[in-house]
This record gives C-alpha cells, structure tokens and sequence, in this order.
C-alpha cells in the first residue's frame, strides 16, 4: 500500500486509537463528571488512527518532498548546499535558544560575543571593514546596501546620484531592489564572453555623468563567470564619483581564493543562508548581511529589521565556519569551482554549452545537443530535462534562467558533494541526452515515477489544495 495515496482522515477506522495509557492512572479530573459545562456539543473530528498508520502516513509524506537531505540539488544561483547537524544543535542550545532581545546586556554577553566574532570571520573572508547583521535576505541586504551607497551621497551634498548600473547578467532581484529605492536603472549589456565591455560601460559611465550613483555586480555574475576586469571596473565607477555594489549571494567560489574588498567593492551582502551552510527555501528564516568599506561606516546603521537579525541563522553560519577552521574554509572556493567544472566538461558532448571557458562554481547549458527532434516530433526540452532527472532521484537543476538564452540549466554542484555522487549525476545527465534522442515523447511526458506527474504550475502555485475537506 503507498500511504501516500491517502489522506489521514481516510486511514481513520472508528474506535482506533494510537495510545493505551490507564487512564485511572492519569490526572486528578473526570472531564465528564467535574467539568461537563465545558465539554464539546458535537464530537470533533478528528482522525482514529493507530500509532503505525501515523508513524508511516507522515514519514511517507515526507518524503514526497525532495530536500538537501534526502538527494543532490544543483540548483544554480541557489547554492543548496549540505546543512551540517551540528549547525541545528549549536542554534538550539537553550542559552542561546532562550535569550529575549530585550533582556538585560549583561546577561547576554554570550550572544553578543558569537555576533562579533561572526562579523571579524566575515569581514577577514569578504574585506570588508564592518558587518550588519539586519537584513533577513539577500534582496533586503541589497536594499540596506544601496540606501547606504544613497546617504553616503545625500551626505555629500550630490542629491543628484540617482542612476545604478546593473548589467543585464545580473541577478534579477538586484534591478528589483534598485527600483524598490528610488534609484533609476541604466542596463549594460554583456559581451559575447558573457562579461562586462569597458568599452561599453565607459560610454554608459559617461552618459550618466554626476548622475552616478554606482553599479551593481554579480561577480560571478550569473553565468558564473569572473569578471576579470574587476580591478579596471572599479577604478572607472569611482573615478566618475561612484560606489559598488557586490552581490555575494554565492560568495562560494571566492571564498578562501579572492576577496571583493580587494578588488574594490565598497559595499556588499553575503546570503548566510547559501554561502555559509544555513537551510533556506519556502521563505523561511534568511540572513543577508551587509558589508562595508571603511568609508561608509557611518552609515550602517540604518534599521531595516527589528533588534539583531536573525540570530539563530547567524549562529548556524558561524558554526559552519568554525566547524571548517581556517585551512579548511580556504578549500571551499577551489572545491566549488572545480566541481562545476568537472561536471560540464564531462557533459558538454551532449549538451550545448554557450559558453565554454572556466567557469566558477555553476554554469550555464542551452539545452541538448541532439534534442530528438524529427518530423513532426517535438524535440526534448529543458523541462523535459529537468522532470526526467526527478525519475532518476535527483532534483533538477535551475531551469530557464538566466534569460540570455532560450533553454537555459544552470547547473551548481557546490563543495559539499562527493565524487561519488557528481559521478552519478553525470551518468544520468547523459542518460537523459541518450533518451531524448532516441525517443523525445517519452521525456515529454516525464516524470513516470513521481507521486504526481505535471501538475499546472500556476494552479498549483497560485491555488494549491491544502486542506481537507469532507
Ligand atoms: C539568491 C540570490 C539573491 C537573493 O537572495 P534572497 O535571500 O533570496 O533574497 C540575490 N542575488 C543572487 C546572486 C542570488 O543568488
């Protein structure tokens, strides 16, 4: 029997319960005798079901769901990496579980500790010179970053400063919080090697004149590349008078080889909820502090959350980084990296691969090489890729984004995986390219294994049927 084909309420038998305690040996109360003003009218409905039917109905549910801790998830731009255990044991100690915001300082001295050293061990990976530990998620960090990048300039007099750069190899939410802050965007197309042109964006810079507020980078930037002219970059924005921003969402690959401080940033956000090992998805509790520059200390501090973030996820970073020790961390970069790399040069026979050069810790496919495409047979797409790899067990990678080509994978390994495991997913990844040749129409109709198959996207997102009703 699959317990997932039933609701709870259907496994119900009247009179089944799943307990046997003695109940004269429970409580000092007769519920029916001492208090039978305060009995229901009508019998409630709930389930009768034994402890099994329980036990197996919600662990069978569980894992209807896919997650980090069931199989690999190369979600690119996402960095679902391995979320230690230890991490959960560390945040649930009671005298950090336990602490209140408002409680007396002194007796939190603990607490305030761990955010300290939290925010030297981030400031020495990043170069950055302060942290805040406000915003609750990348795109919010952003919005912290850049109202600093515009009361640096309010400060200076230059109201003017309204126009950020973002190229278009952006992550989308960086336009988006742009916008939410009043500033204007001035778009910067890429170059055929996916980067940045000097060229290009000196005519922007130029257009913009004193407008300049500063740009927004992704470095890598959403295909994954470095941005090799970063040094030049920089030097070009502050000249014109303006700041930059750096998108460490996936700070991955730099870490332990390259810091943004280095290379220029005067401000940043780093997702501790990818990066740095905390669970994320399902909107859940993030954190996206943000970094700073010597020169924009001044005006960190505006409030964007209540009292000190979110705690319990810094807690989990720190002791990720702890966990590592400083040998260790500086192998995270290189592992990212060469993990990605690994993965596409042992797939890009059968998969297209716009852009071939080193990549960093993801990288971007476009779709089959041989799609099975034939007279009147559709060829497989992306999302036929993407819901095949499900049969296989394996969650799909990140589909149709970024939007610089038209069947885009992007595809992200992360440091935590074993050769073992990469190796797998290699092996159906060109399983899938096999099939799709040979017969398109069966991947159209994938996945064959699932509890569901297709559902409609949008109904399923927009009106999901969550509860039961009789
Ligand atoms: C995920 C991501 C963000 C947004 O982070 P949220 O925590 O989802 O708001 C921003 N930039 C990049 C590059 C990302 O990958």
């Amino acid at each position: 029997m699959r317990y997932y084909d039933k609701l709870i309420f259907e496994l119900s038998k009247k009179g089944r319960t799943g307990f046997s305690l003695k109940t004269e040996k429970i409580g000092h109360c007769n519920l029916y005798s001492d208090c039978a003003g305060l009995l229901r009218k009508d019998e409630v409905c709930l389930p009768e079901v034994s402890e099994t039917d329980v036990v197996r109905h919600y662990t069978n549910l569980s894992q209807m769901n896919f997650g980090v801790d069931t199989g690999f998830y190369p979600l690119g731009s996402c960095t679902m990496k391995y979320n230690p255990k230890i991490n959960e044991e560390i945040a649930a100690m009671p005298t950090f579980n336990n602490i209140h915001p408002l409680q007396d300082k002194k007796t939190a001295e603990g607490a305030e500790e761990a955010c300290k050293i939290l925010e030297k061990v981030l400031c020495s990976i990043t170069g950055m010179k302060r942290f805040t530990f406000l915003p609750c998620a990348g795109a919010h960090g952003e919005l912290t970053g850049l109202m600093i990048i515009r009361s640096y300039h309010l400060d200076k007099g230059d109201l003017q400063r309204k126009k950020i750069i973002v190229p278009d190899s952006a992550h989308g939410t960086n336009p988006a919080s742009a916008a939410v802050c009043g500033l204007e965007i001035v778009e910067v197309k890429s170059n055929e090697r996916g980067l940045i042109d000097t060229d290009v964006l000196q005519q922007t810079i130029d257009s913009i004149g004193d407008e300049l507020a500063g740009i927004m980078m992704t470095n890598p930037n959403t295909l994954g590349l470095f941005e090799q002219d970063i040094k030049i970059i920089a030097e070009m924005i502050h000249k014109a008078g303006g700041l930059l921003y750096y998108d460490g969402a996936n700070m991955n690959p730099l870490i332990g080889v390259a810091r943004p401080g280095d290379m220029g940033f005067d401000v940043m956000h780093l997702n501790l909820h990818k990066s740095f090992s905390t669970p994320h998805g399902g909107g859940g509790p993030g954190s996206g502090p943000v970094g700073v520059c010597e020169k924009l200390i001044p005006f960190i501090g505006v409030k964007v959350s209540g009292f000190h973030g979110n705690f319990g996820v810094m807690l989990r970073a720190l002791t990720y980084i702890l966990m590592l020790g400083k040998q260790n961390v500086k192998m995270v970069g290189k592992l990212a990296t060469l993990n990605a790399n690994y993965i596409k040069e042992s797939l890009k026979d059968k998969y297209k691969l716009p852009i071939p050069t080193v990549c960093k810790h993801e990288f971007v496919f476009d779709g089959l090489i041989n799609d099975g495409a034939k007279d009147g047979v559709e060829g497989a797409t992306t999302l036929d890729i993407a819901k095949r790899l499900l049969d296989y067990g394996f969650h799909a990678p990140t589909i149709y984004f970024p939007l610089l080509f038209h069947q885009a994978l992007m595809i992200e390994p992360t440091e935590t995986e074993s050769k073992e495991t990469i190796d797998e997913f290699i092996e159906v990844m060109r399983k899938i390219a096999d099939e799709a040749a040979e017969n398109p129409e069966m991947l159209h109709a994938a996945p064959h294994n699932t509890p569901i198959s297709r559902p409609d996207e949008t109904t399923a997102a927009r009106n999901p049927i969550v509860k039961w009703e009789n």
